[in-house]
């Protein structure tokens, strides 16, 4: 319960301008990028690991619990504050450290934000590959939390393939370190189980990660196709070649539209769908298998097949899958984004079940999507204004998850459980299977104080203020 006494207690440890209280104040942390939304009974922002450690035994010996907050940009719900308890935001521990150029690591604090990481190690001639779309604004922080993919995990793999090491500080304010420098270490690789922990572990307070050296050269193609249909086929059909593009992103219709109506991407109007494909590596490389991708979307049935002229060129085709998520605002003020997996092979079986949903609920649904790795991304736009229609996106999205765990994928290929999906976590594991992780979650967080309420079933809300609209879903 947080009490006056306690929002004294918390100023005392980071300051009080460092905490917030005030509901006006707090209207902002109430949300993040998902349909979830619950007010947090006060805000902290520590500027060191001292600080959180001192925050957490706080709240531990007054049975208050603690979510941790990177950008808030997350889309199951992780961010959201359980019943009673605070947020830890790390934007004022937002420092890069040390870049190691010659062990090509970085020491970051979890505030960073992923793209300020990747811009100021790119002066050294290296890179932090993990790319989520949201890039711009999403901390390394909620990246480790949800082990987040993007546009370059295909080749590189996601967060967790990048994270040497970590300093956390457990729900009593313990502080321990995961993982180090090395690719190995001995033991149990407890730095690789809190990866992907959205934030029921404890939080991060410093993260070692792994540098890539820049590429020697990169290609990038634009695939444009009359319908979904046909793109699905390429992508599987460049896959089957034996080629692994570093990227390789399906952009449906309807994203086209809205991307071309708030920037100019270079994506053809008409089209039904585009594929960006990336190839990087040698300049060898990279020239060999330029053809066998050229062929693999024509023969597949591409209407035109364009390669990025310069770094200019390449950057605007990436500007416009990039901003795809932010243009449909101009579509409807609501988004529902469910985030499946699916095997490659099934993408266009599954791209037709979309539109059936979509007209089955009649909610608009477009995709813009990782291809390459079947990570799905159907995003329903809708007003939540109008009665029934956030109850009908639930519904979609259920009759979706369902779908594509039937058709052998799973639940969610890089946003997490939160508590956006905990409810469909039978679909994929057994009870013993869910035991065994509560055991894990256990070992770090035996008070379960820690982020409460995410990943596991329940049927309960720790939403204050809010109401259950329907399965899965919050307003
Ligand atoms: C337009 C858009 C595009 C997106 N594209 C992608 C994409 O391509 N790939 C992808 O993977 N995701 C994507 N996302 C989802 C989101 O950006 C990621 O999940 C991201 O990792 C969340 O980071 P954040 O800093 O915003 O975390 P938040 O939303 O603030 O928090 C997410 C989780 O991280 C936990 N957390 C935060 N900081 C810490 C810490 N220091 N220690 C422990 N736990 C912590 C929180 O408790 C919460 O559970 C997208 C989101 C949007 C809005």
């Amino acid at each position: 319960m947080v009490t006056a006494k306690f929002i004294q207690q918390l100023g005392a440890i980071v300051g009080a301008e460092d905490v917030i209280s005030h509901p006006e104040d707090l209207l902002v942390y109430e949300y993040d990028g998902s349909v979830d939304r619950s007010m947090p009974g006060a805000v902290v922002f520590p500027t060191c690991t001292e600080e959180v450690s001192r925050v957490l035994a706080l709240a531990h010996r007054e049975g208050v619990p603690v979510v941790g907050r990177g950008s808030g940009t997350g889309l199951s719900g992780g961010a959201i504050a359980p019943e009673g308890g605070i947020q830890i935001a790390f934007t004022k521990m937002n420092h890069i450290l040390e870049v190691d150029t010659e062990n090509r690591t970085a020491t970051i604090e979890p505030g960073v934000v992923n793209l300020d990481l990747d811009n100021y190690v790119r002066k050294f001639g290296m890179r932090y590959a993990p790319d989520p779309s949201s890039q711009k604004a999403c901390s390394l922080g909620g990246n480790i939390a949800e082990n987040a993919g993007g546009p370059h995990c295909l080749a590189y793999g996601t967060t967790t393939n990048h994270v040497l090491g970590m300093e956390v500080v457990l729900e009593d304010g313990t502080v321990m370190n995961l993982g180090g420098p090395t690719r190995e270490t001995p033991g149990y690789d407890l730095r690789g189980v809190f990866v992907g922990s959205e934030g029921t572990f404890g939080v991060a307070t410093k993260i070692m990660v792994r540098l890539l050296p820049l590429p020697e050269m990169v290609k990038t193609f634009l695939g444009i196709f009359p319908d979904i249909d046909t793109a699905c086929t390429a992508v599987s059909a460049i896959i089957g070649h034996g080629i692994v593009p570093a990227a390789l992103e399906m952009i449906d219709a309807l994203s086209i539209k809205a991307v071309q109506s708030v920037t100019d991407a270079g994506y053809p109007a008409d089209a039904g769908a585009v594929l960006l494909v990336e190839l990087e590596g040698l300049k060898e490389e990279v020239e060999d298998v330029t053809k066998e991708v050229e062929s693999a979307l024509w023969d597949t049935g591409a209407r035109d097949v364009r390669i990025a002229e310069d770094p200019a060129d390449r950057e605007k085709l990436w500007v416009g899958r990039k901003t795809a998520f932010g243009a449909f605002g101009t579509i409807a003020p609501n988004y529902y984004l469910v985030d499946g997996v699916v095997p490659r092979t099934r993408l266009a079986q599954v791209m037709r079940k979309v539109s059936e949903v979509s007209e089955k609920y009649r909610i608009t649904i477009a995709n813009v999507f990782h291809a390459g790795d079947g990570n799905l991304h159907p995003c329903m736009l809708f007003d939540e204004r109008e009665p029934g229609v956030s109850e009908r996106a639930a519904q979609a999205a259920q009759e979706l998850m369902e779908y594509c765990v039937g058709v052998g994928g799973t639940l969610s290929g890089e946003h997490g459980i939160g508590l956006e999906k905990k409810e469909y976590m039978p679909l994929v594991f057994n009870e013993a299977d869910l035991d065994q992780m509560r055991k894990v979650r256990d070992a770090f967080a035996p008070s379960n104080r820690m982020n409460p309420g995410k990943i596991f079933p329940d049927g309960v809300s720790y939403h204050a203020g809010s109401h259950r609209a329907a399965p899965g879903m919050y307003i």
